[in-house]
């Protein structure tokens, strides 16, 4: 059977991850669990995820499922954080026999819920319509992510995937400072980069694996396989680790993104590539954010941001001029892409007037007073208008990226991207 688990974290602690790492062990005693764990991301724009809009997906081959849901329910009950107003867990179990009739529905639920809104009542309708076995507490929100996880394990071939090593802290440390020697992960970085990413931000010389907030996470390794995030965790030296687990996952997929034809189509809590030409210069308003519009075919503007979190990435984007095509990627709140790639397809070329150039000297030439034209000093010679001199462009065409201290969790990095028609510019 599959397990899928949502919402039992608050910013006061917890993570749902941790509880699926905690049932993974627990549930050897009713069965055996084949398949690495699932940790889906689901719509970043969510307003009511607590940090990374995260759900948990089991599989179990067991014979006793009655126990094994009664298990994971009482796991719940005592680790979700109730008393939090934003935390409503759900978890729903889809039991073998039903698998090849949810998988197509679960599909697309799945990508629904990466991708789009979802309200509770059409979760809520499809487990009753499905008679799926399910328990929702308080309004039962944490149903949707579990549904969407169960969703991404009934069709693993069918959606991009990466890996993260989770290691968590021992229960009397959660909510004390971390310790650990920041040294180690930039050793495992070295050590395993480019197929580990996001270890550190190394031009920002900062540690991004792990996380300051209440919760059990001590860090977590992402990479391309099991075997190098697990090598990279062998690097780390920190306080004693309680438990770990690999999660199979669909972080750094850009799995949230949809294609956009224009600017018409774009709506809030959505996520976008969307080609584009800038329209105006970037302005840097109150905040250290730039902020600049881009113009669709229609001639339609929309706002993109590289938000001040995205650091030294705002540096590229005040380069970016009118005229300039591009292509951005990001999540869409308040009418403004948040951008978290840019390919930058074309630059536009520019010109400043300059005094027209003696033929004989090489020297620029002087006024001559107005509408006199211009004349060499020293030559004699003579222009009758200025001459259009092209700017030399401090921008290289190519897909750019936001540090890994500002990467939303889908982002795919660059260091995976495999195209070859277009330099590819990480950030490290
Ligand atoms: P946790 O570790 O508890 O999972 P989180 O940051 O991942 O923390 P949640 O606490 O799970 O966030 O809160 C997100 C809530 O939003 C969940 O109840 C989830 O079911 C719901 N949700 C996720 N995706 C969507 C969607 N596309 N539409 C509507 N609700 C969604």
């Amino acid at each position: 059977m599959i397990i899928g688990i949502d919402d039992t974290d608050s910013n006061e602690g917890m993570c749902t991850t941790y509880l699926g790492a905690l049932l993974l062990d627990d549930l050897q005693a009713y069965g055996t669990v084949e398949t690495l764990p699932l940790l889906i991301r689901l719509n970043p724009t969510i307003p009511y995820k607590t940090r990374g809009n995260a759900a948990v997906a089991l599989e179990i081959k067991t014979c006793c499922p009655e126990k094994v849901i009664a298990h994971v329910v009482s796991r719940i009950e005592e680790f979700a954080r109730m008393e939090c107003e934003k935390t409503n867990p759900g978890t729903v179990f889809i039991l073998e026999k039903d698998y090849d009739k949810l998988k197509p529905v679960l599909r697309s639920f799945l990508e629904k819920a990466v991708k789009d809104v979802i309200e509770i009542e059409e979760a809520k309708s499809l487990i009753s319509k499905s008679g799926i076995p399910s328990k929702g507490f308080k309004n039962g929100r944490g149903l949707i992510g579990a549904l969407a996880a169960c969703g991404a394990m009934l069709n693993l071939e069918e959606w991009d995937h990466t890996f993260e090593y989770l290691a968590y802290r021992q229960k009397e440390k959660w909510g004390t400072p971390r310790e650990i020697k920041k040294g180690s992960f930039f050793e495992a970085d070295k050590e395993t980069y480019p197929e580990t990413w996001d270890t550190v931000d190394l031009k920002n010389r900062l540690v991004v694996c792990v996380p300051h907030s209440a919760d059990p996470v001590l860090f977590g390794i992402r990479g391309k396989n099991p075997l190098i995030v697990t090598k990279a965790a062998s690097f780390i030296r920190a306080e004693l680790v309680e438990r770990f687990a690999i999660y199979r996952t669909n972080q750094g997929t850009d799995m949230h993104l949809l294609s956009a034809e224009s600017i018409a189509e774009i709506r809030d809590m959505h996520s976008y590539r969307l080609e584009g030409t800038v329209s105006a210069v970037p302005k840097t308003i109150h905040g250290g954010h730039v902020i600049f519009p881009i113009q669709d075919k229609e001639g339609s503007e929309i706002d993109c941001a590289a938000f001040e979190p995205t650091k030294n990435f705002r540096l590229l984007i005040r380069r970016l001029r009118p005229g300039d095509r591009v292509v951005v990627s990001g999540s869409v709140n308040s009418g403004t892409i948040n951008i978290e790639k840019i390919e930058i397809k074309k630059i536009v070329s520019l010109y400043r007037e300059e005094n027209p150039v003696c033929p004989t000297c090489g020297k620029h030439m002087k006024s001559s007073g107005q509408t006199q034209g211009f004349r060499c000093k020293k030559c004699g010679t003579q222009a009758t208008s200025k001459i259009l001199c092209e700017t030399k462009r401090n921008l290289i065409a190519g897909l750019y990226e936001v540090p890994p201290c500002a990467r939303r969790h889908l982002a795919r990095p660059l260091v995976r991207e495999q195209r070859s028609d277009i330099e590819i510019h990480p950030a490290r």
